[in-house]
């Protein structure tokens, strides 16, 4: 094997987790190749948050301008141009992936695109023709959406399938509950889709506090998305007025033009011979690892979403950092703990959460030991407009004689902006007491949350 083709590492996958990971693990002089099948960036810069979050400031913006009206701002209706913000947003993606590729080059990590396979626990093959070898390999091939196995299914689109939209939906159905399907829902209806959000249990972000999804499900009916809880998909089909969803109860949605299925994703494990080499992926196809990214398999490793940690971008950066760090930065003990991951839904209004909800705390700690303090309020930015009330909802959770700190949740407007810090002083171990002991700033809506009694 020619002597350009042996390294220290070798990162298969070019998104948050394996770009992190390659070059932390450059900065302490490792040689280190990057294998990347996808454009760069991977899922987040593409075809999730960077594309999404431009998605969601539109919609804030287009609503900002309405909101103006209550301040007897005149403006004219925003009109949206999907055609005209696709090619702008595309653009600056594709800026971002050549930012990416140059902070490659000027870390020193070799870059080979192509899809990459072990051979070996130290060698891969990319694509049919080059062969690397190292003695550290990291497995961060990240996830990809699933559809459901019902008939018509491909009449609908998926995440990816969203993002490659040149032209705006008119009547659109998403099916799903998680994340996606609610950020996805909610800023279609900001832009002037009309949208009906389909569910098959009561709730949509069944597992996050009760206050959330409720406040939530209240805010996105009374901005006019049609929730349709408790339905079953029975199949989707096309006929003479568009598409139409069909419901397992005889019941169908119809004259649609587009349906999303946002019912989740599936780690991207396949073909990468983990089984030959010994890793061994789970059930579902993650790959299993320990606390230090550790497969089963000595000097193989994975991070991200082609494992069973918390789905989200900075999560992968930190978890490839720090096995960089450990591997190559002499920090040999470094680890990622992802217990107190704050979070943000970019939904309309947003919700922020770090913690435990209500019901985990009172699991964990019995009921006698929790204590509870919530807030509800109309924000002074929407008090002016009568028409439309919106309410932000706050919630700390406590624990203890000494009430620690153990959950934060909100939901409202500028709430995705609060929560990092809170986050801080909650990972520090912050008690009531000394939220209550700081002075808090007027008049914000995050005051709310160090005056609660
Ligand atoms: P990825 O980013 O998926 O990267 C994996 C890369 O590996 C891909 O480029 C893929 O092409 C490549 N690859 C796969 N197989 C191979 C192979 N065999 N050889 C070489 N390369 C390979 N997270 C947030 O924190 N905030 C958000 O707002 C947010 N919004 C999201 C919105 C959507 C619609 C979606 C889908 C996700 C969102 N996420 C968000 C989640 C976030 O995108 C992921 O958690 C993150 O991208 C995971 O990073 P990763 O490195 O594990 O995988
Ligand atoms: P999630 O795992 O969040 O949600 C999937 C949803 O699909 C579940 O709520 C489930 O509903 C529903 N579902 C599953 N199967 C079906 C079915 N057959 N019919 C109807 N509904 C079904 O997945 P997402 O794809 O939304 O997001 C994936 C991950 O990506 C997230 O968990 C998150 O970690 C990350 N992400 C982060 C974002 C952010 O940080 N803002 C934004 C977007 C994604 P039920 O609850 O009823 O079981």
């Amino acid at each position: 094997m020619p002597d350009e083709h042996h390294f220290d590492y070798i990162v298969l996958g070019g998104g948050s987790g394996g770009i992190a990971s390659a070059n932390r693990a450059a900065s302490y002089g490792a040689r280190v190749a990057l294998v990347a099948a996808g454009p760069l960036g991977g899922t987040c810069v593409n075809v999730g948050c960077v594309p999404k979050k431009l998605f969601w400031n539109a919609a804030h913006l287009a609503e900002g301008a309405r909101l103006a009206r209550s301040y007897a701002l005149q403006a004219e209706a925003p009109e949206f141009r999907w055609p005209e913000f696709y090619q702008r947003r595309q653009d600056y993606i594709a800026y971002l992936n050549g930012r990416y590729a140059e902070g490659l080059t000027r870390n020193g990590v070799r870059l080979f695109r192509g899809f990459g396979q072990l051979l070996s626990g130290q060698r891969v093959r990319v694509d049919a023709q080059v062969i690397l070898q190292a003695p550290h390999i990291l497995i961060a091939t990240g996830g990809e959406p699933v559809r459901p196995e019902l008939p018509g299914a491909e009449l609908g689109l998926d995440s990816d399938g969203f993002f490659a939209l040149e032209t705006q939906p008119r009547h659109v159905a998403v099916v799903g509950a998680g994340y996606i399907a609610v950020e996805l829902a909610g800023l279609l209806q900001s832009l002037g889709s009309r949208v009906s959000l389909v569910m098959r249990r009561r709730h949509f972000l069944n597992g996050f506090d009760a206050m959330l999804r409720e406040g939530l499900m209240e805010a996105m009916a009374g901005a006019g998305i049609t929730l349709l809880p408790q339905r079953q998909v029975a199949g989707l089909a096309r006929d003479a007025d568009g598409l139409a969803l069909h419901f397992a109860d005889g019941e169908s949605l119809q004259g649609l033009d587009t349906v999303l299925w946002a019912v989740g994703r599936r780690p991207r494990s396949r073909d990468l011979n983990l089984a030959e080499v010994g890793v061994y992926p789970d059930e579902e196809g993650y790959v299993p690892v320990d606390r230090y990214q550790n497969t089963r398999v000595e000097g193989i490793y994975a991070v991200g979403d082609v494992t069973r940690a918390p789905a989200l971008t900075p999560v992968a950066i930190a978890a490839g950092r720090r096995l960089a760090d450990r591997l190559f930065g002499g920090q040999p003990d470094r680890y990622l703990d992802s217990s107190l991951t704050p979070t943000v839904i970019f939904s309309h209004p947003p919700i922020a959460t770090v913690g435990l909800t209500e019901d985990e705390a009172q699991e964990q700690y019995g009921e006698d030991s929790v204590r509870v303090y919530r807030s509800r309020f109309t924000p002074l930015l929407r008090a002016l407009d009568r028409e439309h009330p919106q309410t932000t909802h706050m919630k700390l959770v406590t624990v203890g004689a000494e009430e620690r700190i153990v959950g934060l949740h909100a939901l409202g407007d500028g709430v995705e902006e609060m929560l990092q810090g809170f986050a801080v002083a909650i990972r520090m171990g912050a008690r009531k007491r000394d939220f209550d002991d700081t002075i808090a700033i007027h008049p914000t809506s995050a005051e709310e949350f160090v005056t609660m009694r």
